[in-house]
């Protein structure tokens, strides 16, 4: 009989295939994705993470300031999570055992509830952000007894089906419709648009991002809360999608809490809160919307998922809350975010490109518009004639390049570059990005150089599909 082979040994395993990351997703996993971060640069390989910094195979630092769109808002590997979570898997802990309730769901769900601005009494578990929206959806359908969900122009909810109904932008729907009934877009700031759709009477919610993802949209003053107030008076339930801006991103724990006393029905957390180290989310909701949902013992795990409320999430969860508290990230996010926001408001006055710089704590946006001088307008006319989403592109390929910083685009035909930095950066963090963004930007206003020459070559790339 042959010998039995060893156990796994990941470590030994990581680092006989370090750099052939490539190779294997072109192989087995998505060749579309490798183009793409061959064409820009990013096909890079990273081995270590540590804070705000990530190290590749070369040994090359690297500044994180996607934070793997916003889940490492604590920051890579925590060390106090990563020892609660050590001390959880030594314990022989049970989870998932399902015929019982499980303690832990039980005091994150506390935890939470203590955090919110507003009375939420009840608190479901899920696996990412958009089985949160599904959860959202079905809660307003069943509590209401209505039938239409309304959503914002430029929304982003998720991928799955019903959170895709109520995506905002056409590129992700193409090929996957048709989709959920009674799905209707409005602007977002746009009250009177709300009104009317809610006069129809027939909107069990309105769902909406407190600061949009995709182009980093700000509330206007007083929106979100008379949108609240709307909804309550024409018996639609006010769904606030903190997926991305909750967890004290924006400098408060929920970014609703900027616009003063809002009242919403429904809270759908997850991304950052488990730390990074478990997917998991929540959803929080007034008492009579989950008495309606869970109307008798029949009904009791009328909705459910198999993974909700695992105890090795739940307690990442608590470990998380516990770090953001203890090391007041939250006050850190609103600092550091005016010092990163107004580093790159005082360029605009230097750089022509640069137009608008928006932020609400550590969640920014920089948005690049027409520059005044006529080589620089004929240059950026063409660049987005050849693709409406390579300007954005050249500014994060040299960040990444020869800064070291990871950034991205934020979404598609836009000219915005978008922020998400953990939310434990420091002022050296803070410049090496200011530093680093603008020698990008002085190198773009150089034409025709160096920068555009990359552009171009973006360009060409993209348009005859072919990877560098
Ligand atoms: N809602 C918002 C506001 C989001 O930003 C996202 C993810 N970017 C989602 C929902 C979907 O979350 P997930 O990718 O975990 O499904």
């Amino acid at each position: 009989m042959n010998e039995p082979r060893p156990a796994l040994d990941i470590r030994a395993l990581m680092k006989q295939h370090a750099g052939r990351n490539y190779e294997l997703h072109s192989e087995h996993v998505n060749p579309a994705n490798v183009r793409t971060l061959r064409t820009i640069g990013f096909d890079r390989c990273y081995v270590r993470a540590e804070g705000p910094c990530l190290w590749d195979v070369e040994g090359t630092k690297y500044l994180d300031f996607l934070s793997g769109y916003g889940v490492f808002s604590l920051g890579r590997n925590h060390p106090e999570v990563r020892r609660v979570l050590t001390d959880f898997l030594n314990a022989d802990y049970p989870s998932l055992v399902k015929m019982e309730a499980p303690l832990l769901s039980g005091l994150l769900a506390q935890e939470l509830k203590k955090r919110m601005p507003n009375q939420l009494d009840m608190v479901f578990f899920t696996n990412s952000g958009t089985e949160g929206v599904e959860t959202a959806i079905k809660y307003a359908k069943c509590a209401t007894g209505k039938p239409a969900i309304l959503h914002c122009q430029k929304s982003f909810h998720g991928l799955t089906y019903g959170a895709l109904s109520l995506n905002g932008d056409e590129s992700f729907r193409e090929g996957f419709g048709p989709f959920m009934p009674d799905c209707r877009k409005i602007p977002f700031n746009d009250l009177e648009a709300l009104e009317k759709e809610l006069h129809k009477g027939d909107v069990a919610g309105f769902i909406v991002e407190p600061v949009q993802g995709k182009g980093v949209n700000l509330p206007a003053p007083g929106y979100l809360r008379d949108a609240a107030a709307l909804c309550r008076k024409h018996g639609a339930l006010f769904i606030d999608d903190e997926v991305q801006s909750g967890m004290g991103r924006t400098g408060r724990f929920l970014a609703i809490e900027h616009e003063g006393d809002v009242d919403p029905d429904i809270v759908i957390l997850s991304k950052a809160l488990s730390g990074g180290f478990v997917p998991v989310g929540a959803v929080l909701c007034k008492k009579w919307i989950h008495e309606k949902v869970f109307s008798s013992m029949s009904r009791s795990v009328v909705h459910s998922a198999t993974f909700s409320q695992g105890s090795f999430a739940m307690a990442a969860g608590l470990a998380a809350l516990d770090v953001i508290d203890r090391h007041g990230l939250v006050q850190k996010a609103e600092h550091f975010g005016n010092r990163l926001g107004e580093g790159l408001r005082a360029m605009i006055p230097r750089y022509e490109f640069l137009k608008e710089v928006r932020w609400r704590g550590l969640m920014i946006g920089i948005e690049f518009g027409s520059p005044k001088s006529l080589t620089l307008k004929a240059a950026w006319a063409l660049m987005h004639k050849l693709d409406k989403s390579l300007f954005p592109q050249a500014a994060i390929m040299p960040l990444l390049d020869k800064h070291h910083i990871i950034t991205q685009v934020a979404g598609h035909n836009i000219d915005v570059i978008k922020l998400l930095p953990p939310l434990i950066i420091s002022e050296e963090d803070v410049q090496w990005f200011l530093k680093g963004f603008e020698d990008v930007l002085a190198g773009m206003h150089k034409f025709p150089g160096p920068a555009w020459d990359v552009i171009a070559d973006i360009g060409r790339m993209t348009v005859t599909g072919r990877a560098r």
